[in-house]
């Protein structure tokens, strides 16, 4: 479809382009001296300690799990509003996932004390996932952490720029987990970043992308190792030399397009706020925000597919972030009968309108224009 306005774009232009033929020229294109790079840059942008590149956010949670510790016979409490993979993450571990509630309207992120009402003798971490790149309570959800011994992983996939209190997230848990998908703020096509404090963590993690191997096919390249012992069950989770390349241009670029969405996302905040019945997700939140995505809550009485569709006839392009997992009926055979009165009114209502950097004002202007004709009757 031709849309006037799509979802997301990529900000991509000709630095992206050098940066893939100069890798190719190099002729080395696995894991190498720009994934290297990559790491070190992006450990610096966030202040975290170690950074380690991988295929994709999904794995780089399923390595952050497993390197924490988590498998069969624990619980990790959750949010159902979120991607699959979030969930799916912490099932591949053998481990059972309890989901916990939004906060509400306002605040699409995990409510701390649900996550209290969640805690069992078997739980031992906590997921937290920043929807939109909006900070969660960090501070309330360490000091649960704290005062029942529990791990805190961060599913950054939506926060690379993201901060609260001046300190990145996904340096506030143990490990925290960034995508460069497709429509990412950074994006690399396939991709995946694991950050944190943690020596231990940051040595299994690296351990476990390789085959569980103690040396690179670019260590022995280089001459530093002649063989390699394996000491874990390790996978295949690595990245590769291009999408590294790609990965360092947009780390670049990342601060100014977070800084257009800002400014869109402001715009649509101050008119939207006219529109009776809708509400406007974080529009007072706290911290500083990547703007990942734009979420509005319809009036109540608006049916959300019908208003889909008036947008698309407008050439519009919306999305829901999420339909809530427990409903899936993977999680509903699993968890049988599983029901979240909050997440479920809550993500009813939802609907995604674009942004990206590339928005210009007009195209702003125009979807606002386009969300009041089709919510009249
Ligand atoms: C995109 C996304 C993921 C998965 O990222 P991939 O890199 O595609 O594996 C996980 N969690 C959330 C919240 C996401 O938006």
């Amino acid at each position: 479809m031709d849309w006037r306005v799509p979802l997301s774009d990529l900000d991509y232009g000709v630095e992206e382009e050098e940066a893939v033929m100069a890798v190719i020229k190099r002729r080395w294109l696995t894991m190498g001296a720009v994934t290297q790079e990559f790491e070190q840059e992006f450990a610096r942008f966030t202040g975290a300690k170690h950074a380690i590149a991988v295929s994709n956010a999904t794995v780089a949670l399923h390595l952050a799990n497993l390197a924490l510790g988590i498998g069969l016979g624990d619980e990790v409490i959750l949010p159902s509003l979120t991607f699959v993979a979030t969930s799916n993450s912490v099932l591949y571990t053998g481990a059972e996932v309890r989901f916990a509630e939004i906060y509400g309207p306002g605040d699409l992120n995990i409510n701390p004390e649900s996550i209290e009402a969640q805690i069992t003798s078997k739980t031992k971490a906590i997921l937290v996932v920043h929807i939109g790149g909006f900070a969660c309570n960090m501070p309330a959800i360490l000091d649960i952490a704290k005062r029942n011994n529990l791990i805190v992983v961060e599913d950054c996939a939506h926060s690379p720029g993201s901060y609260l209190n001046k300190r990145h997230l996904g340096t506030w848990g143990d490990a925290g987990c960034f995508s460069f998908f497709s429509n990412k703020n950074l994006s690399t096509g396939e991709g995946g970043m694991v950050i944190t404090n943690r020596d231990d963590i940051a040595e299994k993690v690296r351990i476990l992308r390789s085959h569980g191997m103690t040396s690179l096919t670019w260590d022995r390249h280089k001459g530093h190792a002649y063989t390699y012992n394996v000491v874990d069950l390790g996978f295949n989770y690595r990245i590769d030399e291009i999408r590294s390349s790609l990965g360092l241009v947009q780390l670049k670029k990342l601060p100014a397009g977070n800084a257009r969405r800002k400014e869109i996302a402001e715009h649509y905040w101050h008119r939207l706020q006219a529109i009776p019945g809708v509400d406007l997700p974080f529009c007072d939140a706290a911290g500083d925000s990547s703007y990942h995505i734009f979420p509005i809550l319809l009036p109540e009485n608006i049916e959300r597919y019908p208003f889909i569709d008036k947008m698309r006839a407008q050439g519009v392009q919306t999305s829901i972030h999420y339909p809530p997992i427990h409903k899936f009926s993977y999680y509903q055979k699993r968890y049988p009968g599983l029901t979240m009165p909050v997440t479920e009114s809550v993500s009813q209502r939802e609907v995604t309108l674009p942004l990206y950097p590339g928005m210009s004002d007009e195209q702003v202007d125009y979807v606002i224009n386009s969300v009041q004709n089709a919510l009249k009757p």
